[in-house]
């Protein structure tokens, strides 16, 4: 029963990996569009979207040619040239784009910062080809996303881009949901693409309820516990347990390194670099060489083992987002609802937990599924709410009824009682009940 302290960055239970990579959620300023996805109705912004983005690779030549186009249209929708090549569409979203550069400039007013603003991204409509010829999308976008051949085209520009086949596989499964998400590509300034997939979906009205349990922690990470309830049964299955990534040692590494570097201390510094090293997984030895070289060494180390810690921490953000996603969109039949019991300390730690839980949220808006922060605790008996006694490291006594417990499954399991009480679903409370008294020991891993 014993877990592991310093179990290095492996999950209990592995999340699937992710089809293709998940990315930070596109941030909306208030105000502005969102991100041009769809023209608004009556100019009010929309609220409530869901939002998946892709960054497919680009190749150098089609950068330049990437560049170009950004230039060339950021320069007609200032007014700096008159001319356009390619189809007027390609500024379609000229309106939305000059409010959002607006935007950012007004920001760095506020901020007090000087320094011109970076452009934002340009706005594209696409078209899909699907692998059966079929088109969806705007017939006449000028970015077609062509899954037949896999490649991704702006034909005025002639870029002509290869994707990856977990790219296509991910965006032909896309376009065939229910309701369909409204697509859009950004070009970045310096040539870089990214697909932006949003949508809102009603909340389902199902007869069948999924509830995803997630208890967060700040040391153990996240626990998950799925219940299904439907006719009056309840299923419950264990989730996987989501260790959180070994960054911390990194993040320390990290900031001695920046301290050494920036103060000059040498002692310990052999052992110092011998230690990032080893968290970088490289064994070897510090040459004296290294030693005199030591600040610009150190300054690199150091950007190396941040950057590593937030690759780390990435991963880890997109195991727990694949996760769900997979089994909210395997429960297709069931209103799927996902309790999070979240910490609310801040540390580095909780930082991490903050940044999954909006991609959580963002994942329900877009799965039309709903989240809702509930509380629970793991030391309470979730058969009769007695005080429980610790009797090994989190496993837990009923003094009153003798169930035993870990602390942070029963956690999740409290959240579906907790859950059950808030909608006053009584049928649901007293079969959650029913099923512990048949599985006393289904809590205790
Ligand atoms: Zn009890």
């Amino acid at each position: 029963m014993h877990r592991g302290e310093n179990a290095v960055g492996e999950q209990a239970v592995r999340g699937p990996e992710p089809r293709a990579l998940e990315l930070e959620i596109p941030r909306l300023e208030r105000g502005t569009v969102p991100m041009g996805v769809g023209k608004p109705q009556n100019n009010r912004p929309r609220v409530g979207l869901g939002f998946r983005v892709w960054k497919p690779r680009v190749s150098k030549a089609n950068r330049e040619k990437l560049k170009t186009l950004y230039n060339d249209i950021v320069n007609f929708s200032l007014g700096v040239t008159s001319e356009l090549r390619g189809p007027k569409y390609l500024t379609y979203y000229a309106e939305e784009w000059e409010k959002m550069y607006e935007n950012v400039k007004e920001m760095r007013k506020r901020a007090g910062k000087r320094t011109p603003p970076r452009t934002p991204p340009l706005l594209i409509p696409v078209r899909f080809v699907m692998p059966d010829g079929s088109v969806r999308g705007d017939k006449s976008a000028p970015c077609v996303v062509d899954l037949r051949r896999g490649e991704l085209r702006i034909s005025s520009y002639g870029v002509v881009q290869r994707l990856r086949r977990s790219l296509v596989r991910a965006l032909v499964e896309e376009n065939n949901l229910n309701p369909r998400p409204d697509f859009v590509l950004q070009v970045t300034r310096r040539g870089f693409l990214r697909l932006v997939a949003s949508r809102a979906p009603p909340k389902r009205d199902a007869s069948a309820l999924l509830l995803v349990c997630v208890d967060e922690n700040l040391g153990h990470g996240l626990h998950a516990t799925l219940i299904r309830f439907n006719d009056e049964r309840v299923r419950v299955a264990r989730g996987p347990t989501f260790k959180p990534p070994n960054a911390a040692l990194l993040r320390r590494i990290a900031a001695q390194l920046q301290s050494a570097a920036d103060t000059g201390t040498t002692s310990e510094l052999r052992a110092l670099i011998e230690r990032a090293y080893e968290e970088l997984n490289e064994k070897r030895e510090v040459e004296g060489g290294e030693l005199y070289a030591a600040p610009d060494r150190l300054r690199e180390l150091y950007r190396r083992a941040r950057a590593k810690e937030r690759r780390l921490n990435r991963e880890w953000r997109n195991r727990v987002v694949a996760w769900l996603r997979r089994t909210v969109r395997a429960n297709a039949d069931a209103r799927a609802v996902v309790l999070v019991d979240e910490v609310t300390a801040e540390t580095a730690q909780s930082g991490m937990l903050r940044r999954v839980r909006r991609k959580l949220m963002n994942l329900c808006a877009y799965e039309g599924a709903e989240y809702l922060p509930l509380r629970a605790s793991g030391k309470l008996c979730p058969r009769c709410g007695a005080m429980g006694v610790e009797v090994a490291r989190r496993i837990f006594k009923c003094p009153k009824c003798g169930l035993e417990w870990h602390r942070d499954r029963a956690a999740t399991f409290a959240l579906a009682l907790n859950y059950a009480k808030l909608t006053e679903n009584e049928a649901l409370y007293r079969v959650l009940l029913e099923w512990l008294n048949e599985h006393p020991r289904a809590l205790l891993s």
